[in-house]
């Protein structure tokens, strides 16, 4: 075994991971990366499906990146933002404000600019900025008395934090510290694949597209804001993965969803936090006229290719006419580079914290690296890259070549589900495509699946029995293809006699 491998083996604790599997395992190391391939140090060479959880965008040792960083270093790799402002952390602040603020068509009602940034590490920690921020806001608006009350999605995943724990609905990850919670109430959120309201059959397609409802769902939300109303105690705050919900299983929201219930949220008089620290910096900004549909024949697989449309907009919110009170981005902030979390909110919620210096009105939170300039020197670059004409086309041909090669996995009877927003893709495997039965989380389909994989040389994590692939926006649509042959024939390894 690689002598770096025994070493994690002996100290590391890996996040998310039963240690003892990984203790019988020989765990893959990695020393270099390049655009979208990692070498590990046995000399193998993988495609990162996963964007490496979901973080990278133009690649890995991006030549205009580790330019910017490497200028950078040269000038200071960090100060404090507790009292003193840098250089590059003012410059990301103004290049988000404006890569933010488009008008937006349909807009909800209730939109306000976002112009405030505040800066942190992550997304848990840009996340319980949100909330700490909502929950101050509510009390200086209306008293002091009052305790906020806090909204969020079933299978909603928001940070690893307590205040984010405390929002999140995802029964294996957050309930074994319930004692640590404070409570928020969950409402039903979108999964036309699953849903109880859908009364369609399955079909050999994205379920959004198919789905028989008349959006129970929105009434769902509806009826949770009438109820806390009726209480007395209305909510502060609602807050949603938007487009996609990333962590409960890549869980695509239908079309018109989101507008509906922002609407609601906002007469109810709650804020909107939108957690796009997975959907933001243009993950979700690419839309295809269609979803992965079933592939008839040949002749419809090599000529149905769709063109993608890339809209103006980075985050998954403003697809629906959404300017959200607090748009939450870490993940793809740095293009994959740097932990870094930014907060963006708008001025009435800033204005709130404003006051005589003993009114003691501040907003007492922060970090010791809150505005780091490594880090913002690479979102810099990366913002760059992604205005960039060039990285706009790569992307459109991406989703494209994306939905084209999806649909070939529709021949597998374990395929129960494909889904895809903009460039964030995942399959969901069966047990039985007709009822949509799933495998026991104990059989480890994915984990099998994802294993076979690595075996191929592409990477990624599965969520249960889901399997994503997050491409970094520079894949060619011939790596796209490797990877989705890499996943196919992983699926008739590990669930053979199928694909014949
Ligand atoms: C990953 C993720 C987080 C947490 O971000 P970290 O940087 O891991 O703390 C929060 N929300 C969503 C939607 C995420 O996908």
């Amino acid at each position: 075994m690689n002598p770096l491998a025994q070493l994690d083996l002996q100290h590391v604790w890996h996040p998310f991971t039963q240690m003892q599997d990984w203790l019988k395992s020989d765990p893959i190391v990695i020393v270099r990366g390049r655009g979208i391939r990692l070498w590990d140090a046995l000399g193998r060479s993988y495609l990162d499906g996963n964007a490496s959880i979901w973080t990278n965008l133009h690649g890995h040792a991006n030549p205009q990146i580790d330019r910017a960083i490497r200028a950078q270093l040269k000038k200071v790799a960090h100060t404090s933002a507790l009292g003193l402002a840098n250089e590059p952390a003012s410059l990301l602040a103004h290049r988000l404000v404006r890569a933010v603020n488009h008008s937006l068509p349909q807009p909800v009602p209730g939109n306000q600019s976002l112009t405030k940034v505040f800066y942190s590490d992550d997304g848990s920690t840009a996340l319980e900025t949100a909330l700490k921020l909502s929950h101050e806001f509510a009390r200086r608006t209306r008293g002091p008395e009052f305790t906020p009350r806090y909204l969020s999605l079933q299978g909603g995943y928001h940070g690893d934090t307590m205040g984010a724990v405390s929002l999140g609905h995802i029964g294996t990850f957050h309930d074994n510290f319930k004692g640590l919670q404070f409570k928020s109430d969950s409402v039903m959120a979108p999964y036309c694949y699953r849903c109880p309201y859908n009364r369609a059959e399955p079909a050999r397609a994205d379920a959004r597209t198919y789905r028989q409802c008349n959006w129970e769902c929105v009434d769902e939300v509806q009826s949770a804001l009438d109820k806390a109303k009726d209480e007395g105690r209305p909510y502060s705050a609602f807050t949603f993965e938007p487009g996609i919900q990333g962590a409960a299983g890549m869980i695509p929201q239908p079309e018109g969803w989101l507008r509906r219930v922002a609407t609601r949220v906002r007469d109810h008089g709650a804020l909107l936090i939108a957690d796009e620290v997975f959907t933001g910096m243009a993950r979700t900004n690419v839309t295809l006229p269609t979803g992965p549909k079933a592939h008839t024949s040949e002749v419809e697989s090599s000529n149905g290719e769709q063109s993608a449309r890339v809209s103006p907009y980075i985050l998954a919110s403003q697809e629906e006419g959404v300017q959200p009170d607090f748009a939450v981005l870490a993940k793809g902030l740095s293009g994959g580079y740097l932990p870094l979390g930014a907060t963006l909110t708008t001025q009435a919620i800033f204005d709130a914290f404003l006051g005589d210096y003993s009114d003691f009105k501040s907003f007492f939170h922060g970090h010791s690296y809150s505005g780091n300039q490594l880090g913002c020197a690479a979102a810099l670059a990366s913002i760059d890259i992604l205005e960039s004409s060039k990285s706009r086309d790569q992307r459109a041909t991406l989703a494209s070549a994306l939905a084209n090669d999806l649909s070939t996995l529709w021949h597998s009877p374990w395929v129960g589900d494909i889904r895809q927003v903009g460039l964030i893709a995942a399959v969901e495997l069966v047990e039985n495509w007709q009822t949509r039965q799933s495998f026991p989380l104990t059989s480890q389909v994915g984990i099998r699946v994802c294993h076979a994989m690595a075996r191929r040389g592409v990477l990624t994590r599965p969520v249960g029995n889901v399997i994503p692939l997050i491409p970094p926006y520079v894949t060619s649509p011939r790596q796209m293809r490797q990877m989705i042959h890499a996943l196919a024939e992983s699926i008739e390894e590990v669930l053979p006699q199928t694909l014949t």
